[in-house]
């Protein structure tokens, strides 16, 4: 079985009818890129950066230390490409403190709806900035691409990218190195996947938290325990998000993936293969499973009922 395990690990995950499908590991924390590669990830598709910032009294953590974090993540995936999302804080990933001021996010009435993810990046500038020049250093090091999540508008998407114009020329006048990044948007509000081809123009590629894109699609919190049994990602709204998502992505040429649990559950993978996906991101201890389940599909035949919902 060991040796079974070993031989899975190395082969790559490609479809019977000769599609290749990219596998990609979910992070939380620095120390779990050699797992990642070890698991058989081609790369990281979602560093989740804000474990980096929870469960600290003090401070949060600056640009230095934020580097160290990033360039032992891009390090340790030895020259694989690493997805670095900025913190997504708030709602079911709370702060100590929520505010680098004070504690005024504290009793947020609805924290799902609330200042979350690029919403609170955007609300505290400099710490923002620290964020994206750490990232930018450490593209230095490997590939690197950047994704911002929570997204759901134009103007949030503009003042991202002047953000990220602004942490590139303070870095540029300081004269520290740094890398170039491919720039992602999650697409996880309904919003987002509704007005897709907008942030097609703006983003070089688009990865899909189906986490989220479910709880806001259907008005159902993901922690509320009193709710879970509505919480359904074989809803057809939620289904045919995400189909729009992946085609508009493919027709504008673009990269996309799932980065949501729904990748890495194999009751679905089949269904995804069916939507066009060929990305996947999702914990490192999924992949051999879901692998399994590309090698024995073939697209050819996955049949309409893949995409018409629930099996
Ligand atoms: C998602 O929402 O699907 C996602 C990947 O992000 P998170 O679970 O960290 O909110
Ligand atoms: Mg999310």
């Amino acid at each position: 079985e060991r040796e079974r395990l070993d031989r899975l690990r190395h082969t790559p995950a490609v479809t019977l009818d000769g599609e290749v499908v990219e596998l990609l590991a979910n992070i939380e924390l620095p120390g779990d890129a050699p797992g990642a590669i070890e698991a058989g990830a081609v790369g990281v598709g979602l560093f989740r950066s804000e474990f980096l910032f929870m469960n600290r009294d003090g401070e949060l953590p600056g640009e230095e230390e934020q580097f160290e974090a990033y360039r032992r993540v891009v390090e340790g995936m030895r020259g694989l490409p690493v997805t670095i999302r900025t913190v997504d804080v708030g709602a079911d990933k709370p702060l100590e403190r929520m505010s680098v001021n004070e504690l005024r996010h504290e009793h947020a009435l609805n924290p799902a709806l609330g200042l979350r993810a690029i919403r609170w990046s955007l609300s505290e500038p400099s710490m923002f900035r620290q964020q994206l020049r750490a990232i930018l250093r450490a593209a230095a090091l490997g590939p690197v691409k950047l994704l911002i999540p929570m997204l759901g508008n134009t103007s949030e998407i503009r003042a991202t990218l002047e953000a990220l114009a602004r942490a590139r020329q303070q870095l540029r006048e300081s004269g520290r190195s740094f890398g170039e990044v491919e720039v992602g948007a999650m697409i996880e509000v309904p919003a987002a996947a509704l007005i897709i081809d907008r942030f097609l123009e703006a983003f070089d590629f688009v990865s899909i938290g189906t986490n989220d894109l479910i709880q806001y699609t259907l008005a159902i919190d993901r922690a509320d325990e009193a709710v879970a049994h509505l919480y359904d990602p074989w809803h057809p709204a939620v289904l045919e998000l995400i189909r729009r998502t992946i085609s508009a992505s493919q027709a504008a040429g673009k990269a996309v993936s799932v980065c949501g649990e729904m990748a890495g559950d194999p009751a679905f993978t089949a269904t995804l293969l069916q939507l066009g996906l060929r990305s996947f991101s999702m914990h490192p201890a999924q992949i051999s499973v879901i692998k399994q389940q590309i090698l024995r599909a073939d697209t050819r035949r996955l049949g309409a009922s893949a995409a018409g919902g629930r099996p």
